[in-house]
This record gives C-alpha cells, structure tokens and sequence, in this order.
C-alpha cells in the first residue's frame, strides 16, 4: 500500500485480515511519507469539524437567549487548536495500533515505482527496494494550486493553512465555493471573522441540488457572509482581494499521481491525473489504486469502500466497486446532504422521477432545536424505489446513512413509509417524505 490515509490504511488492515498475515507469512506493507491517517484525519475531515464543531459553540452563545440561556463566548484559539491536535493524535495513534496489531509493516518514506513489480522507498538520504505480488496506490490528493494566487502560507493559504489560523481575521476571503470553501469560510464567520466567498459558478456548492445550496446561502447571508457567484478570482491584485487579511484558495484537489513513476509501472492516467481502473479497482494485473487518487468523488468514506474491494480482489475474492450511492455531505449551517440520484440525475438517466419535499418548518424536533430552514426531499423511480434523498438541517449528516441503505436495497417508498421511524427526531421527516410520495402526506397542509 502506497499511502496511509483511509483508502490505504483500511486496505492495509483488510490485506492483513484476509491474507492472514500473523500465519501464512504474508506480508502487509503500508508507505507513509507524512503521517498515518492522511489528508482525512490530519488536515482534512477531522480538523475541519473540530473547527466546526467549536464555531458552532461560539455561536450558540449569540442565540442562546431565545432559548432562555445567557451564554458568552470567549474564543480562544491556542485552547481551540491544542484540542483539533490532541484530537488528531488521539485517533490517528488508534490506527497506528490498529496496523500493528493487524501485523502490518509500516515503513516510512517516499514510494516510486523502480519496475512494474518494484517500488524504491526514500527515506532521508537512504533507500529500499520492495518487490510485490500486489500493490494498492493510495495517495491521495492535495489543494489545487491556482497559478494567479500562488499560496505564501501567511495571507494567501490553502485549506491546511485555514485550519491554523492563530488569531481570527478581521476580514476574509474564500476562493471557492464549493464544499471545503463553504465549511471553513462559515466556520470562521463564527468565530468572528468578515467572511466574502466568491464562487465561479452560478450557485454555492455547484456539485449539490440547487435546492440545497438555496438553504445554505440563505443562512451564510444572515451570519454575514458576503457571496459573490459567477466571479473568477483574477489573481492577488483583484480589488476583491485588498481588504482581506487572509485569502483560503479552496478550488478542488488535484490528485498525486506525479512523481510516482507511473509510466514505469505502465499505470494508465486520465487526462485529469488520475488513475483509470476497472470495478476491481486493478489499474494494470498487480497494481490497484483506491480513493482521491482516482476519479469519483474525492471523500474518505469512498477511499475506504474502494480499499475493501482492493483487499477481497488480492484475497482472491469476487469483488466490484459499484455503490448504488457514495453519500456526499457538505458540514456547513444548516448541513446539507445528498444520497444517489436528483431529479436532474434521474432525468439525465432516462427516468422519470417522482420527487417529495418535506419541510423542516412542519416538523417538531427541528422546532426544538430552533432550525426550521432545510427539508428532505425523496426521489422515487417509476416503481417507487427510492433512488435519491437529498436533505438541509440540522444534524442532517447523521440521517444519510440510512438514506445510503435505503438505496442499496432498493426500498420502496411504501417500505420507509411502513418503517417506524422516532419522535421527535429529525428522521421523521423521511417518513413524512414517504409519506407524501405515496400520495398520503401527513403534517403538511393539503
Ligand atoms: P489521503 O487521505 O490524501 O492520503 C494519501 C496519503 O498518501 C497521504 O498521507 C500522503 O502523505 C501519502 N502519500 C502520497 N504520495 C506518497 C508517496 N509517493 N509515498 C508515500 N506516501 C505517499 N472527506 C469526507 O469524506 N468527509 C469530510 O468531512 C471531509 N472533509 C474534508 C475537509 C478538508 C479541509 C479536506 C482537505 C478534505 C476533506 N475530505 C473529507 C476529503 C478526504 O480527506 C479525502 O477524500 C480522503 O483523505 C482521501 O483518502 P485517500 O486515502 O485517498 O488519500
């Protein structure tokens, strides 16, 4: 394995597993160049919702006399990042056990491709030479540079350098809107700061129903956020940029498959950098590639989906990556969510969707909690499967999981109906959803 974040340490534990490393004598390699965890646990998932997670105290505290609760918020940024660190430390130690009781080596350095059955690891000024019988490449991606506003780690910084901020920014301005540029502008929105996002399309998180973005620029505009649609940054003198004392570059990932020595290994590349695989996640007979390295969307829970393929594939197992639907959540105010197909996605599919939206505004637990902004939406095909869930609330992160399953087993929208779901939850409102596609809606005015 080539690389520790959650496609290659979950590939590497699953190789150790089912190769049964402890007494066949196999051996489990995992190469880390950084730290274990990757981009996900180090300066990605985890960090990002520390961050988030202590933006939304502070916050809570400017709304909590309506709820009959004087709070003051005092922000404290040393505390705050000796909290994401110890968080960090906590869980990616978890892992390193994890490896090693699984029997995994763990080997240090940088890999490349020496031959096509041969990597060369540097380490400082020495080098090893590993033969395999399989290797899964799982390195990842990084921020995607852009040339006009190159990134100085003091002003201008990528999403690393924005979770590290030492004091909050008076003023702010995020380049990019999609998902990574909406959580972190609105996180630091909380925390205090002026906060202008400027997005090149038509619309926040352009990769999301427009429904959903409509909730969430909504509520960006009454923490104060400035949006700027359809603009494109021109570069560090744009008079967008001169009163921002701190510019985050947010406008995707780029993958790594540079340096890698992939034309050695005859590993094929797409022209946007990444490697092309079949289901099996096999890019040529022994070599597989897993997560932001390859094309899809680039989230942890899909590295880690692809790297149980990998792992049953080396296993000798019969195995295909092929979800139904890979969830895709944006962490932002009120959370946004979206699971398989959208109306748009089902039509462009040649079926003709039946679509119900629930307004949280007509449930009870999103009263109790004081957000009534978002809605779940349920996509239906013409037999009634559920095909697609998209939702905006709060909390709505923890619902898409059972949206996940729903898809994958193909439920009906009569089944989610019949399914007893809790009050007051906020998971009532996929009841509702399927209550309202089966023609009976219920707390939703006739
Ligand atoms: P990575 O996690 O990028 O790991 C690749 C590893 O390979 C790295 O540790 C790297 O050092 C190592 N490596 C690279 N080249 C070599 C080499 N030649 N030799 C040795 N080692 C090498 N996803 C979610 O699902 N949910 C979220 O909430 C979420 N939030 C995010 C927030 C932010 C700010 C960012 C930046 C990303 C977020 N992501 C989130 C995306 C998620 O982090 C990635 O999709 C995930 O980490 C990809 O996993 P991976 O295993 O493919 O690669």
């Amino acid at each position: 394995m080539i690389g520790a974040g959650p496609g290659g340490y979950v590939a590497a534990l699953r190789c150790a597993d089912m190769l049964d490393v402890k007494t066949t004598g196999a051996r489990v390699v995992l190469i880390e160049r950084d730290a274990i965890g990757g981009v996900c646990l180090n300066v990605g998932c985890i960090p990002s919702k520390v961050l988030i997670h202590s933006a939304d105290v502070a916050d809570l505290a400017r709304h909590s006399a309506d709820w009959g609760v004087e709070l003051t918020a005092r922000i404290d940024l040393d505390r705050l990042h000796a909290h994401r660190r110890s968080t960090i430390s906590d869980l990616t130690g978890g892992v390193a056990t994890l490896l090693d009781d699984a029997g995994v080596e763990r080997w240090e350095g940088t890999a490349r491709f020496s031959k096509p059955d041969r990597l060369a690891v540097v380490t400082g000024a020495n080098i090893r030479h590993l033969e395999f019988a399989n290797c899964i490449i799982a390195t990842g991606s990084r921020p995607t540079a852009l040339a006009s506003l190159p990134v100085d780690g003091d002003r201008i910084v990528d999403s690393t350098g924005a979770l590290e901020f030492d004091t909050v920014p008076e003023s702010m301005v995020v380049v990019g809107g999609g998902y990574i540029g909406v959580e972190l502008g609105t996180a630091w929105a909380k925390l205090g700061a002026s906060v202008t996002i400027v997005e090149g399309s038509s619309s926040l998180l352009p990769a999301m129903d427009r429904r959903l973005s409509k909730v969430v620029e909504k509520r960006l505009g009454e923490l104060g956020v400035t949006v700027v649609l359809d603009t494109f940054v021109s570069g560090a003198d744009d008079p967008l940029l001169a009163d921002a004392d701190r510019i985050i570059v947010a406008v995707g990932r780029t993958p790594n498959t540079n340096d890698l020595g992939l034309d050695t290994a005859h590993v094929p590349v797409s022209e946007s950098g990444h490697i092309t695989v079949g289901p099996d996640r096999r890019a040529t007979r022994k070599i597989f590639a897993i997560g932001d390295v390859t094309s899809g969307p680039a989230l942890a829970h899909k590295a880690s989906a692809e790297a149980e393929v990998a792992a049953r594939v080396i296993a000798g197992r019969a195995a295909a990556f092929d979800p139904a639907a890979i969830p895709e959540i944006v962490f932002s105010d009120p959370e946004v969510a979206s699971i398989g197909l959208t109306e748009a996605t089902a039509a462009d599919q040649g079926i003709e969707a039946s679509v119900f939206r629930y307004p949280f505004a007509a449930g009870s637990r999103s009263r109790t909690l004081g957000d009534t902004s978002g809605f779940v939406q349920l996509v239906a095909d013409e037999a009634g499967t559920v095909i697609g869930a998209q939702l905006a609330g709060s909390g709505v992160s923890e619902l898409a999981g059972e949206m996940a399953l729903a898809i994958e087993m193909s439920a009906t929208v009569e089944d989610i109906a019949a399914t007893i779901h809790p009050h007051p939850t906020m998971s009532e409102g996929i009841a509702e959803a399927a209550y309202g596609l089966s023609g009976l809606p219920l707390h939703v005015r006739r």
